[in-house]
């Protein structure tokens, strides 16, 4: 019987297919593509869970966003992210290697869904739980190259509520009696990398009026003064490219824009 991979974020919907997961009696295994990133809420959620399903969830081994950043010299945006690959793609590519996954001994259930936002509709729209996909349908990274594609981008995908709405997800978890990320009771919408560089202006005030939102604003502004004395003067901290993340720690109302996401 195929291993269930289920990643999980420390959010709503990949809480759900865990759930579903367990409910069908096969080996599962649970991980976490970690940026080092995320709200300590969300790696709290993440044992939370881990207590409450009688799951280990493993970690993925990345640089983390910081280091990432300081690398690259720039700050990720619609037309050059480069985050997702580094931080969450590569990661998990190694980590399903490392495990000696492929497609004749493992399965990933992931937890998109199309009304998620307009990307997700015009990505997943028309989709069913009973679609099959591979790791690289869903993610070109996984076919970019002859010996990828042939090994861990074959491993065979379900995206088991990608029908499903929020409102059925939130009232899936408040029936099983299960924690959630307190994350949504304060206002976000999406919860994983805190902020996430593309996410939307709300996300990010929001994330400027929580201390750990702060503390990372604070390493940006930080980091984009170092390449300054560096002698770099370009201007790095843009989110969208339009707003200075100071904008978000001094709580200015700044116009919204349409929202992109993580290229997942
Ligand atoms: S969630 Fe956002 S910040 Fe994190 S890897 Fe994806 S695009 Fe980059």
């Amino acid at each position: 019987m195929k291993t269930l991979i289920v990643p999980v974020s420390g959010g709503k919907d990949s809480q759900v297919v865990l759930s579903l997961a367990l409910k069908t009696g096969r080996p599962i295994v649970c991980v976490h593509q970690n940026t080092g990133y995320d709200h300590p809420d969300t790696y709290a959620q993440i044992e939370a869970m881990e207590k409450f399903y009688g799951v280990k969830v493993e970690h993925t081994v990345s640089e983390g966003m910081f280091t990432f950043l300081e690398k690259s010299g720039y700050f990720p945006n619609s037309a050059a992210r480069g985050c997702t690959q580094r931080l969450k793609q590569l990661p998990f590519a190694n980590w399903l290697k490392e495990k000696q996954f492929t497609h004749e001994n493992a399965e990933i259930w992931f937890g998109m869904r199309s009304d998620e936002s307009r990307d997700r509709a015009s990505k997943y729209g028309g989709i069913t739980d009973d679609d099959d996909f591979t790791l690289a349908d869903v993610a070109v990274y996984y076919g970019q190259n002859k010996k990828m594609a042939q090994t861990i981008g074959r491993i065979p995908v379900k995206l088991p509520i990608v029908e499903w709405n929020t409102e059925q997800i939130f009232d899936y978890i408040a029936k099983e009696g299960a924690p959630i990320n307190p994350l949504y009771e304060r206002g976000h919408s999406r919860v994983g990398c805190y902020p996430c560089l593309l996410a939307r202006k709300s996300e990010w005030q929001n994330a400027g009026k929580d201390p750990a939102g702060r503390e990372h604003i604070e390493k940006m502004i930080a980091l984009e003064d170092k390449w300054k004395a560096e002698g770099n003067h370009r201007k790095f901290i843009k989110v969208h490219r339009v707003w200075d993340v100071r904008d978000f720690l001094e709580g200015k109302d700044v116009r919204e824009l349409a929202n992109e996401e993580c290229g997942y």
